[in-house]
């Protein structure tokens, strides 16, 4: 009965997006995708290899050649068609990511739709930039990069594949991406999706692999001129690394431990609901989880009862169901690594307030772990300094406001922040001098045209809006005597 059951459900892909048509992988590796909800197979993905990359690039390349002299008004087009695309499949890419990545439907839903917005965001900012300057005898062009790889991380695969590819297009760039290999099924959906918008040929290319064979491909062959690059800092240092030999333009969206700095005349009943969304946002599987919370000792007592109040509505379970605020981790790896960050922290002496080791009751099929608060925790130890990436939030005290600010960019990353408190004048005060690509004040909170990318280890170059497609082109001057 399970193997029939087992026929009937599991998907099986044998095919990579080359050249605007699905075409037979010639790697031969065959790889399963295991549901995180119960560790059961749902589908096997046949992975490219070396050539399959090289046979992709070859048609980016090819298209280039056309694409490249595209007018603005042609890269906004496409732009349109790619939005009606996407926004066509948004309920199936939802539900992709909910099973095969175990991501909650309500933040699914909201990640996929900015996905999707990415593109009339780049559409906007196409119309923005000025493309051409003139002064004197001299004019200055931005001309598109080349050929781009794109490759991205497993924790919003929908979200990135759009917005590095909406920026490459408004660009002129064509572009070769490698989504996470954990990610094969929602790519598919996407890529059928995108496959609607009539696009030229070799414009759009997804080659499914490992990062070792089809991303280190990209990196390291010489017709591909640019990487963006979504992911952990160990790789985004090789990619920079072996970029370097052929001279490769690379942005890098790393790692975060971001800092959410309570400031002592801030109203709980506001500020620790949102301090708990940015943490546990994505399950804690985000690169801008606010996962160290930074509180005035003065209010330390009222914010620990407030926190473990508002930390029943952080519910564990059924990704799909609407009232669920965290869901399982991605992979049985990463449930082994957010326990064995648990473990460290009550090795290293913080205290458990919520949560703590093993599986929530009644959740042991799947990869799911217990939303973790630790209180009693100082900026030194492991749980405040490594990226998790995963439910476990740190609550680390402080004395003044300039402690405050120190703490929070004594880290090695800097990609996002979160002020929270009433006097506004002072929020900001706050916010100008932390070390982070961007800093929200009060809530959670986004713009497509503002941008993101980290500061120290998060990252090199900026995405979304014009700053996402700068990242893409180079400055052409031509002089007349
Ligand atoms: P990862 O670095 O393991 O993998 C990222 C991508 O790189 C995958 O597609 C992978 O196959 C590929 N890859 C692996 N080895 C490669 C190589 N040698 N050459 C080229 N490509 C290679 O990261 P992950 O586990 O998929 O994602 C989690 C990480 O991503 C976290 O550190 C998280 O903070 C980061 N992230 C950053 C942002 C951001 O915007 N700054 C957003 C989401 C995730």
């Amino acid at each position: 009965m399970k193997a029939v059951m087992e026929r009937d459900t599991i998907k099986t892909l044998t095919t990579h997006y080359i050249d605007g048509a699905f075409i037979e992988s010639h790697g031969r590796e065959v790889m399963e995708i295991i549901r995180p909800t119960d560790g059961e197979v749902i589908g096997r993905v046949t992975l490219a290899d070396e050539e399959d990359t090289q046979r992709a690039i070859a048609a980016a390349k090819r298209a280039f050649a056309t694409y490249s002299r595209s007018t603005k008004e042609e890269r906004a087009a496409i732009l349109r068609r790619l939005h009606e695309a996407a926004s066509a499949r948004i309920d199936d890419l939802t539900a992709a990511m909910v099973e095969e990545y175990g991501g909650v439907v309500k933040f699914a839903g909201l990640i996929v739709q900015s996905g999707i917005n990415a593109f009339l965001a780049a559409e906007k900012a196409l119309q923005e930039i000025p493309w051409t300057r003139s002064w004197g005898k001299t004019t200055v062009t931005l001309e598109p990069v080349g050929v781009a790889g794109l490759i991205t991380a497993w924790n919003a695969n929908a979200l990135f594949i759009c917005l590095k590819l909406a920026s490459a297009v408004a660009a002129g760039c064509t572009v070769v991406i490698k989504p996470s290999e954990l990610s094969s099924l929602q790519t598919r959906v996407m890529v059928e999706a995108l496959h609607e918008a009539r696009l030229p040929k070799g414009l759009l290319n997804v080659v499914i692999g490992r990062g070792n064979v089809v991303g280190a491909e990209l990196v390291r062959n010489p017709e591909v001129a640019k990487i963006s690059f979504t992911g952990s800092v160990a790789v985004g240092e090789q990619v920079m690394r072996d970029g370097a030999a052929t001279m490769k333009r690379v942005t890098l969206e790393l790692g975060g431990k971001s800092p959410t700095i309570l400031l002592d005349d801030a109203a709980l009943d506001q500020a620790i609901p949102s301090a708990l969304v940015m943490a546990f946002m994505n399950s804690g599987q985000a690169c801008a989880a606010g996962t160290r919370l930074l509180v005035p000792k003065s209010r330390l007592g009222e914010v620990k009862r407030a926190i473990v109040d508002a930390m029943r509505d952080i519910t564990v379970g059924d990704p799909a169901d609407p009232n669920i605020a965290v869901g399982p981790m991605v992979s049985q790896k990463q449930y082994e690594r957010v326990e064995s960050f648990i473990r460290k922290g009550i090795e290293e002496g913080a205290e458990v307030l919520v949560g703590g080791e093993g599986h929530p009751k009644g959740l042991e099929a799947g990869y799911f772990v217990k939303p973790t608060v630790f209180v009693n925790v100082t900026n030194n130890m492991t749980i405040a300094q490594e990226e998790i990436f995963g439910p476990v939030l740190s609550v680390i005290a402080y004395s003044s406001e300039d402690e405050a600010i120190r703490i929070a960019n004594d880290s090695k990353y800097g990609l996002h922040a979160a002020v929270l408190g009433t006097d506004l004048e002072r929020a900001r005060r706050v916010a100008s001098q932390l070390q982070a690509g961007r800093v929200v004040i009060n809530n959670m909170t986004d713009d497509p045209g503002a941008p993101w990318g980290g500061f120290k280890y998060s990252g090199v170059g900026r995405e979304y809006g014009r700053y996402g497609i700068e990242a893409f082109v180079e400055t052409r001057a031509i002089l007349e005597s």
